[in-house]
């Protein structure tokens, strides 16, 4: 087998030419460093991944300098090259095998094995891994948007009960103190709307009525869930519970600014029953009964009339 005068510059070519030969059909990045961290072989795709010339036996830093400053080759991702150096050096030849990804400007990924070989050389080999990357992205972003279809409520884009069991989990797991305030909200005399004007007109009216809840909502954690029917729970993080009665007040107006038509109602509109409650704190035990004075003071709400609100502060 003939070499090329290209390949004259390549000490392994000389040695094992149809090893190299076989190196460049690999398909994966070979290559190879000295004690001192100097290339002493890599074959065509390394060459290609780094972008630098074959024939030129950088060192190792010189690369990652070279790679970082030329915004070519592989992504460094840091504000300080020569800390990064200086970190990667600490862990380099630290195991005599390990693996990891590298992802490359041109939009490639390689799954790095590097080994420490006699002599204090290391020989790796770089597998690209970009189609199977981009495959584990998408399936992610596929399980991401089912987690969402799962726990939204399809006739008013808000979320569901499962989205709500998730969000106190969240709530209760996080160790933080939050003061929590959930503010039940019931449409009036919904049956009879439902039952004189048709299913299709009140599943348009939970969306308005949906609607004009998000529209209020306006504080920096708030979460609107469809707990079923004509029920909705606004679940508001480190608002007072002056500040969720002004919400919960913004709300009762929307409607009145809405005017949907009630045809038995007394006011000949639709209007809300709006029960509140806090607490400083949560726990498992305690979001129930959160929830529980909330529903327990959207039915004083009820009793007492109904289209009005009612608020309770929890020890
Ligand atoms: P109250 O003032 O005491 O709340 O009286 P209400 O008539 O609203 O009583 P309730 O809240 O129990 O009525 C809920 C009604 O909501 C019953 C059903 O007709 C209607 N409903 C429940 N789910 C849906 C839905 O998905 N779409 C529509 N259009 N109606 C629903
Ligand atoms: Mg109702």
């Amino acid at each position: 087998m003939t070499f090329s005068s290209n390949d004259s510059s390549d000490p392994l070519a000389h040695i094992l030419p149809v090893t190299a030969r076989l190196f460049d059909n690999s398909g994966a990045a070979i290559f190879l460093f000295d004690n001192q961290d100097r290339l002493l072989y890599a074959n065509a795709q390394y060459y290609d991944l780094i972008c630098h010339e074959r024939g030129t036996y950088p060192t190792w830093p010189d690369i990652m300098r070279d790679n970082y400053a030329k915004g070519h080759g592989m992504i460094i991702e840091t504000p300080d090259i020569e800390l990064w150096i200086r970190k990667a050096l600490t862990k380099r030849r630290t195991q005599t095998y390990r693996q990891f990804e590298v992802d490359a400007w041109d939009g490639r990924w390689l799954l790095m094995t590097e080994t420490l070989v006699s002599g204090g050389g290391l020989l790796g080999i770089g597998v690209d891994i970009t189609q199977a990357k981009k495959m584990t992205t998408a399936l992610n972003q596929e399980y991401q948007n089912a987690l969402v279809k799962a726990e939204t409520d399809l006739l008013t884009d808000m979320g569901n009960r499962r989205a709500l069991e998730r969000l106190s989990k969240l709530l209760v797991s996080k160790g933080r103190h939050y003061q929590v305030t959930a503010m039940m909200i019931d449409i009036d005399q919904f049956k009879p709307y439902n039952d004189t004007l048709g299913h299709l007109q009140g599943d348009r009216c939970l969306q308005q009525v949906a609607q004009v809840i998000r529209n209020s909502l306006r504080v920096s954690e708030a979460y609107p869930i469809r707990l079923g029917g004509d029920e909705f729970l606004v679940l508001m993080l480190d608002v007072p519970l002056s500040l969720a009665q002004q919400v919960a007040q913004r709300i009762s107006n929307g409607m009145r600014r809405s005017a949907i038509p009630h045809p038995t109602s007394g006011s000949g509109l639709v209007t809300l029953s709006i029960g509140l409650a806090s607490q400083s704190t949560v726990d498992s035990e305690s979001f129930s009964s959160l929830l529980k004075d909330a529903d327990d003071a959207l039915y004083k709400a009820k009793r007492s009339g109904r289209d009005r609100i009612e608020g309770t502060k929890s020890p």
